[in-house]
């Protein structure tokens, strides 16, 4: 049997932002500044609510915490995470522990968190990916009214995630006939919207590509990818270079036109500081990602795609 998990609503294209119907009496979590909620909250055309603004960037247990404290007694009806990660990650964990329906609207796009049944959040400092079925969205609002304005490097970044999570999706051992077509349908809009220079397209492949990858999971690309991160390089980035040489390795359908797409797009060649074989081992801890790997890997792999990175060899 297989099985995949949809929010139960979802609203996209042109002004869904502001012609989807927000429950009265919500409360809207945010990282953003007043300058910038203020603008959304108006286009939403949202009238009754409450603002909790306080939530900090890579969020940990205690956001949720300062949530449930100051909000258990008034019981919103609902909670609308509006804004990147940070927000929609408070929500997803507050809105269960609260036992009440929850609304994502991501104001940056890329990851698909606004799909996924994945919660990211700090415990004692250190990040912990959390899975429950209690994350997934009641409502999903996805608008690329929000791309205006975004730096041009964090569009890049994203899309290429985008791109690295619906092809290493797709290739994962975990991955069924539905989460294939979502993965495979993403890909083509990305990959069109890169080639033809369409970013309003980025949001609704990025939506596909979450529930796709985030009904199976990442592969090669991203286990090799954490190194990198580990050495501040951006998460989107890393993956031009991990997920291009994990798909040669993989011997994947998707290696030439992501290729094309990491070119187009116009990324430096990634730099590594660690020693290789020890960035190897770190790796091969990573069984979530390398066990779905469509072949199996050794130490050895992992090196020679290290090098292959490090030689620019893609
Ligand atoms: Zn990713």
């Amino acid at each position: 049997m297989h099985g995949v998990l949809i929010p139960r609503s979802i609203k996209f294209g042109e002004d869904a932002l502001g012609q989807a119907d927000y429950p009265a009496g919500a409360l809207i979590v945010t990282t953003a500044p007043p300058s910038l909620s203020d603008k959304w909250i108006s286009r939403m055309g949202i009238k009754d609510y409450s603002l909790f603004d306080k939530v900090t960037p890579e969020p940990s247990i205690e956001d949720v915490k300062a949530v449930v404290a100051e909000y258990s007694e008034k019981r919103p009806s609902a909670l609308i995470g509006l804004g990147g990660g940070s927000s929609l990650d408070v929500v997803k964990y507050a809105s269960k522990e609260m036992g009440l329906p929850k609304v994502l609207i991501p104001t940056t796009f890329g990851t698909g968190a606004e799909m996924t049944t994945y919660c990211v959040l700090k415990f004692d400092g250190k990040k912990k990916l959390l899975r429950d079925d209690a994350f997934l969205a009641d409502m999903a609002v996805i608008d690329s009214y929000f791309m205006d304005g975004t730096p041009e490097q964090i569009v890049k970044n994203s899309v290429c995630d985008a791109c690295a999570q619906a092809t290493e999706g797709h290739d994962s051992k975990l991955g069924n006939e539905l989460t294939r077509m979502f993965c495979e349908k993403a890909f083509d809009i990305l990959y069109a919207a890169i080639m033809e220079g369409r970013p309003e397209d980025y949001p609704y492949g990025s939506m596909l590509s979450g529930i796709g990858f985030g009904n199976c999971s990442t592969t090669l690309g991203h286990a090799l990818s954490y190194v990198f991160s580990n050495e501040g390089v951006p998460h989107g980035y890393s993956l031009s270079a991990c997920t291009t040489v994990a798909h040669k390795h993989n011997k994947s359908r998707f290696y030439g036109r992501f290729k094309e797409v990491v070119e187009k797009l116009g990324f430096e060649p990634l730099k590594l500081e660690a020693d290789v074989s020890e960035a190897a081992d770190t790796i091969m801890t990573d069984r979530g990602h390398l066990d779905p790997n469509p072949i199996p890997i050794s130490k050895e792999d992992v090196v020679k795609c290290l090098e292959d990175i490090k030689a620019g060899s893609l």
